[in-house]
């Protein structure tokens, strides 16, 4: 089938690419002028494992094109999907700017029926939304061509995206339209042969079970930090708790590693989206309220530890920070913890050696240079000269360090650690102090 998707972020390349590489002609439009060369190119703007070969490989069979024309990418595809950002306004709500920019795009071009699919995360009633703009901009021109506006929620996690693209745990869309239904069953039958995927609903309960399904995975990050700390007051081992929980089936083992806070672009701004979309209603969403601030609280735990070992001013003191990241596999810092406790640590007066596998160009392009602020090209690399270190991505490389060597490095002989990596008997043994959470302290 001839796809055209619009925005070539985490979603819109990943899908843009899975789609390709089973044999639709996909079209891929971007604004962003660079992107799009750098893609022309052959370069993976993001780091996604398995995206470089996969859309290498379907741009040199011609399956896969990359543009920054509106016009092109319209007229390229029966199916045009919406994959642009839709980050948090002010007051915490979707911005919609982008989703509804490309809807006036696509009616200014069209000259024959489409199928609009959204995957970007929209509140409910933005179907109705870009209906209502496509409507008034074919209007405006004077044209009468008949659309359909689906909802396709993405539920792909970054760091796994091409594998969550390729094997998809289902496939949810909102739609009224058999015609539409009927579009999308094709264009995802490849992905649907096991066994169905398809989870087929009408476009607000499409566009809800998007937010409900992350509002649901950051109350379980939430829910077990709580118990974490309280754990740390009462001198439980969380670890213990949470393997001890995990093995009921009804709770499960995922999502339920304590740490130092969710981050990422999406469970932030869809808590707080979907937050926003409750109270503008007059409906108070009190668990998502709590949700929301003691993840806020969470992510300020790691600078509280070091702050509370060293006192507030951190003047002449270097803390390596292993991980920038705002989980392992990605390059992704949109609102990552590790944002939180750099200006912590900055404001305190510190200074910082940070390494993270793929994320350093992203930290230099938000933080620029600075003078408290220096990349290390190996983990060890950052503990030169430091007095402690702080661990806030679980990355697979900090797994097993050499301790003899941290513990030889770090002058304070201190590891603040936000993703309880290691055993604290075994940090302890080589001589090291280990503060993690919800466990007690070791030394
Ligand atoms: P992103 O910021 O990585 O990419 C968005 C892209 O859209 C950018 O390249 C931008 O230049 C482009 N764009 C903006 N306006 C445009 C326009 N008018 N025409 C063409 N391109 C335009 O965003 P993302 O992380 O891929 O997320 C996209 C949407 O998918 C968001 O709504 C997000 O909430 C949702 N989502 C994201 C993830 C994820 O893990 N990143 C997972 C599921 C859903």
């Amino acid at each position: 089938m001839k796809v055209t998707v619009f925005g070539t972020g985490y979603v819109g390349l990943v899908q843009g690419a899975v789609l390709a590489d089973v044999g639709h002609d996909v079209m891929c439009v971007d604004i962003d002028a660079a992107k799009v060369a750098a893609l022309q190119a052959g370069q993976i703007p993001i780091h996604e494992p398995g995206l470089a070969p996969l859309v290498q490989a379907n741009h040199a069979a011609g399956r896969l094109h990359f543009t920054t024309d509106a016009a092109e990418g319209v007229a390229h595809g029966e199916l045009i999907f919406l994959a642009v950002g839709t980050p948090p306004d002010e007051d915490g709500s979707a911005d919609l700017q982008h989703v509804l920019a490309v809807a006036r795009t696509i009616a200014t071009h069209m000259d024959r029926p489409k199928t609009i699919v959204n995957k970007s995360t929209v509140p409910v009633g933005t179907a109705d939304k870009v209906a209502a703009e496509v409507r008034q901009t074919l209007a405006a021109r004077g044209a009468d061509i008949a659309f359909e506006v689906v909802s396709n929620p993405e539920f792909l996690k970054e760091g796994a995206a091409v594998a969550d693209c390729m094997r998809p745990d289902r496939i949810v869309i909102g739609t009224s339209s058999a015609a539409a239904e009927r579009q999308l069953r094709e264009l995802y039958a490849p992905f649907n042969r096991n066994h169905d995927r398809i989870v087929l609903m009408d476009v607000k309960s499409a566009e809800l079970t998007k937010y409900a399904a992350n509002a649901m995975l950051a109350t379980k990050i939430s829910f077990i930090n709580e118990i974490a700390g309280l754990a740390e007051r009462l001198g439980a081992d969380i670890e213990a708790v949470r393997r001890g929980i995990g093995s009921d089936p009804r709770i499960g083992y995922h999502f339920i590693y304590p740490g130092a806070g969710y981050g990422g672009s999406c469970f932030p701004k869809d808590v707080k989206a979907l937050i926003h979309t409750a109270q503008s209603i007059d409906y108070r969403p009190e668990v998502l309220l709590a949700v929301e601030r003691r993840n806020d609280a969470q992510r300020e735990v790691l600078a509280e530890r070091i702050l509370a070992h060293y006192g507030p001013n951190l003047r002449g003191k270097t803390i390596a920070v292993w991980g920038l990241a705002f989980k392992p596999e990605t390059d992704d810092m949109r609102e990552a913890p590790s944002r939180n406790l750099l200006q912590a640590l900055w404001a305190a007066g510190a200074q910082v050696r940070a390494h993270d596998p793929v994320a350093m160009r992203e930290a230099r392009r938000i933080f620029g240079d600075r003078p408290d602020l220096v990349f290390c090209d190996s983990p060890m690399a950052a503990l030169d000269g430091a007095d402690a270190l702080a661990i806030v991505t679980e990355w697979k490389q900090f797994r097993v360090p050499d301790f003899d060597r941290v513990a030889r490095a770090l002058r304070d002989r201190i590891v603040f650690d936000g993703r309880n990596l290691y055993d604290p008997a075994v940090v302890a043994r080589h001589g090291l102090t280990y503060e993690s959470i919800g466990r007690p302290a070791a030394a």
